[in-house]
């Protein structure tokens, strides 16, 4: 084994006509490790190994430009057709073999790649070139008839139904009818003469679903395989995939056709996966899983459940000392931690891939601070080493173990940080059925016997997965990491039978609904359902990392707030203020909502006066709690924004009420009150309460609103500031979108302070200003701005406005939106920069065109989403403000941002 270093090679000259294939063997590569955007992070991996002498199966990869045309043109072209036979051409004759033909056949592996790797999400085609005939010749060639019927199953399984669209299940059912008939346990305990019964039967399942037979043509077998891989790139868990991480619909799939190797050759062959650290702690551990005489897809499917690589040591001393340096040489060359695949034949290792491993948040804190330590990478680097969204795992939550009583049902592995509770479902449609949306949202753990792909849209709405079978390293394991969500794989101890709808553990039985507890640090199943208990964000590591990025940060990070015991866990996560306190949180406590109703109900102005009266002291107590948990921080509080129906009971539930006590007590003083609530809530009732009577709109119709709750403010300042704690209130008037409506409020707010000031004989500082959340209020900020102080981008009603979604409706259509490719993206989660942003950016050049000082900050959702705050830092905001728990998200995307401005780094937060 050569011990150079892995060269930095250039990409070629592009050529004048477009190069379709590239070749990789006998030590040289026409690619390198830095076309990922034309070979696929895979390819461009086998391409960078080959040339550094490592021992990869030789092949070829058509690049991402064939799949793009494939997709335009639903064809191939001549030119790719002609350079994939080439290649083929080529590689037959380096290896000395003939696909599918002769008595010493080659094989290949078909299998897609694109620039960001989709753990499973597009398909693989293994023994391909296999046929009636070469089937003899392997069983002859390996003295081992097992193997070579066991590898042409496989193939035709895989090809009919990745290539032909046959369902998996049809393959399954033929399968276990054999096993049961040979009264086998296992798949291995199947002899020669079964698999060729299996063979025999596949091969009638594909003639009666495909309508034709299994193409025995090598050749053709290879231009099928090669067209369906292209056609995966547009399959659902794939495009599920990448609206999830962002990934461009656009870039395409490579495709690696490349000589197989075999690690089910017996007991010298074996195949397995690892990381050069481990994935979950990111500790610098060898970390990994194999499996003797095995295909790639046992380890990874978690059909078995693998060993761990420290084992192979012991079997095969030699190998797994090559593989640790070969690994530990890639780790260096990519500087950064590396997932790979190796297979081992009678005895020989292979290198199949390498990429960046995916890590959970812990994980890849660690690994960034570690690599720094080791020299590997710069402190500025390292602050692009983890996704804002991962710095979640850090606040992930945990079992409160002393609320109740913790009966563990079984032990599996902690395949992803953090606690999860929730009922149990058993297939994906159930769970997003039972997760569902809004009101009858409910948390759900999906409990499969393994998850495969196909699975992908119920683990993004479970709170937490469970597996029975599979390892650290299966799909389960992989994808709950990515996604940063909780799951404990692999709990063998656990019986999971999805047709019957149960789980069965140590003498129990568990059914669709019943609770359970996760706790994906430990790896632990627990019976019921038990309380989480907060993170704590003080890591030390995790404070390290922000030492690095804080100092580019150029956006103030604030916290939407309501409530002192939120303000207080936003400023532990570093909050510097709170960007939005919404008011009518504070109304639908139990004991206020009474005192509401009646403010709401009353006809006079003098009885509303009286009610608000009430509320006042309410008020004033809420917002002494969160001073003084902000004390020298601002505080944005804004006045009544939603319409007052939201305060009363639904039209519907009072009107059955009603009619229930006409019945049993038609003289009750409740019946009375009742219907007198039906009326207002009929007078109240509007046909769209989203534009109507809310925001400033309340404001102006009834002014003393607006006063008491300034009131409240001022008199609640004055007590803080009078105790030492320095205050900074900031005055938010919602839904303006003229200036007279800013006008008209400020004078309340004015007014109202001043008064209080000189009845408490006590002045505090404080701003007026106002959302921008309207069209209008971004055309006109420049008129707005004469009377607000200070602008706060309300991009929820903003988004809602612009494109005329309802923002509580929007799931009714965008499901068919995405599916078609008219939103990729939910605009309610990501700002739309093209639409929406425009007017942001409008509203902030207007803005600062009438006062050059003008403070600006965004408080609606987007504010804690990383590739919107990317754009608040790029269109000059001054904070952001966000949810307490995406504090640390906004942070570091903040501080990502403008480090990549500094440094002149390309790209944004999107892939
Ligand atoms: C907004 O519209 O973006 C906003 C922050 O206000 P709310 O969500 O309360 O309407
Ligand atoms: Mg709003």
């Amino acid at each position: 084994m050569s011990t150079q270093t892995l060269p930095e090679t250039q990409a070629p000259e592009t050529a004048q006509a477009t190069q379709y294939v590239y070749f990789f063997g006998g030590g040289k590569a026409d690619g390198s490790g830095k076309m990922k955007d034309v070979l696929g992070g895979k390819g461009a991996g086998l391409h960078d190994m080959t040339h550094a002498g490592l021992p990869v199966p030789p092949g070829f990869t058509i690049q991402t430009e064939a799949c793009r045309e494939y997709m335009r043109a639903d064809k191939t072209s001549p030119e790719v057709e002609h350079e994939t036979e080439e290649a083929l051409r080529r590689l037959e004759k380096l290896q000395g073999q003939k696909l599918g033909a002769g008595e010493n056949p080659l094989l290949v592996s078909v299998r897609s790649g694109a620039k960001f790797s989709m753990p499973g999400m597009m398909d693989t085609i293994l023994n391909l070139g296999l046929n009636d005939q070469s089937v003899q010749a392997l069983a002859r060639r390996s003295n081992n008839p097992r193997f070579a019927a066991d590898s042409y199953r496989r193939l035709i399984q895989m090809f009919g139904n990745v290539v032909l669209d046959i369902p998996k299940s049809a393959f399954d059912e033929v399968f276990e009818g054999i096993k049961k008939k040979k009264k086998a346990k296992l798949d291995t305990d199947l002899d020669a003469k079964a698999l060729e019964q299996v063979i025999a039967e596949y091969k009638k399942v594909v003639r009666r679903h495909a309508k034709r037979d299994f193409p025995q043509d090598p050749q053709e077998q290879l231009a099928m395989a090669r067209d369906a891989v292209f056609r995966s790139w547009n399959n659902e868990r794939a495009k599920t995939y990448r609206r999830i991480n962002n990934i461009s619909d656009d870039l395409g799939t490579a495709v690696n056709v490349q000589a197989m190797v075999f690690g089910n050759l017996g007991e010298t062959s074996g195949t397995g996966v690892g990381f050069t650290r481990n994935p979950a702690t990111g500790a610098k551990e060898f970390y990994g899983e194999f499996l003797m005489n095995a295909q790639g897809e046992d380890v990874v499917s978690g059909v078995r459940t693998p060993v761990h690589i420290s084992e192979l040591a012991k079997i095969m001393p030699g190998v797994y000392h090559q593989l640790r340096e070969i690994t530990t040489r890639l780790e260096k060359h990519y500087r950064d931690m590396q997932d790979f695949e190796f297979t081992i034949q009678d005895g020989k290792l292979y290198m199949l891939q390498t990429r960046n491993g995916k890590r959970t948040g812990l994980a890849a804190v660690r690994v960034a601070l570690d690599m720094v330590k080791e020299g590997l990478i710069k402190p500025e680097e390292a602050i692009f080493r983890v996704e804002p969204n991962q710095l979640y795992d850090f606040l992930v939550p945990r079992l409160d173990e002393k609320s109740a009583k913790v009966e563990v049902l079984a032990t599996g592995l902690p395949a992803s940080p953090g606690a999860a509770v929730g009922q149990i479902v058993f297939t994906a449609d159930e769970a997003v059925a039972k997760a569902g949306h809004g009101a009858k949202k409910s948390p759900v753990i999906l409990v499969r016997a393994e998850t495969t792909p196909e699975d992908i849209h119920g683990m993004e709405v479970a709170v937490g997965i469970l597996t029975s079978r599979g390892g650290m390293t299966s799909h389960a394991a992989v994808v709950t990491r990515g996604m940063g969500k909780c799951c404990v794989a692999g709990a063998g101890d656990i019986e999971v039978d999805e047709k019957a709808r149960e789980m069965r553990v140590q003498g129990q039985t568990f059914q669709e609904g019943d609770w359970i507890s996760l706790d994906g640090t430990t790896g632990r199943v627990i019976k019921g359902r038990l309380h989480t208990l907060p993170a704590s964000p003080d890591d030390p590591d995790l404070q390290k990392l922000l030492s690095w990025s804080e100092p580019f940060r150029k956006l103030g990070v604030r916290a939407n707030a309501d409530i002192p015991r939120d303000a207080i866990q936003a400023r532990a996560f570093g909050a510097e203020g709170i960007g939005l306190c919404r008011t009518e949180h504070m109304f639908f406590a139990e004991d206020r909502i009474p005192h509401m109703r009646a403010m709401i109900l009353a006809s006079t102005e003098k009885e509303r006066r009286a009610a608000l009266r009430k509320l006042l002291p309410m008020q004033r107590s809420d917002f002494i709690g969160v001073f003084r948990a902000m004390d020298g921080l601002p505080v944005t509080i804004r006045t009544l924004d939603p319409p007052l129906h939201e305060f009363l009971p639904r039209r519907e539930d009072l009107m059955v009420e009603i009619a229930k006590l006409e019945i049993t007590r038609p003289r009750s003083p409740k019946l009375k009150e009742l219907k007198k609530l039906l009326r207002r809530v009929e007078e109240l009732h509007e046909m769209n309460p989203m534009l109507g009577l809310r925001g400033c709109r309340l404001g102006i119709t009834y002014p003393e609103i607006t006063e008491m709750q300034v009131r409240a403010i001022f008199e609640a300042a004055v007590t803080v500031a009078k105790e030492g704690v320095k205050v900074h209130p900031e005055v938010m008037i919602p839904l303006v979108s003229t200036l007279k409506e800013m006008a008209n409020q400020k004078a309340i707010v004015v007014r109202v302070a001043e008064e209080v000031f000189a009845e408490k004989e006590q002045r505090v500082d404080y701003l007026v200003g106002t959302m921008i959340e309207l069209p209008r209020a971004a055309l006109v900020a420049g008129e707005i701005a004469k009377e607000a102080q200070f602008f706060s981008y309300g991009t929820n009603d903003l988004t809602q406005t612009t494109f005329g979604f309802s923002r509580d409706d929007i799931n009714t259509f965008l499901p068919a939106y995405r599916a078609q490719g008219i939103l990729k993206q939910d605009p309610f989660e990501q700002l739309d920069r093209e639409g929406v942003g425009q007017l942001v950016r409008m509203g902030v050049e207007k803005g600062r065109q009438t006062n050059p000082k003008l403070k600006i900050g965004i408080c609606g959702e987007h504010g804690g989403e990383p590739s919107s705050v990317e754009f608040c830092h790029l269109v000059g905001l001054n904070y952001v403000s966000c949810s307490p728990f995406r504090v640390l998200t906004a942070r570091l995307a903040a501080a990502q941002a403008a480090a990549r401005e500094k440094l002149g780094l390309e790209g944004g937060a999107t892939k």
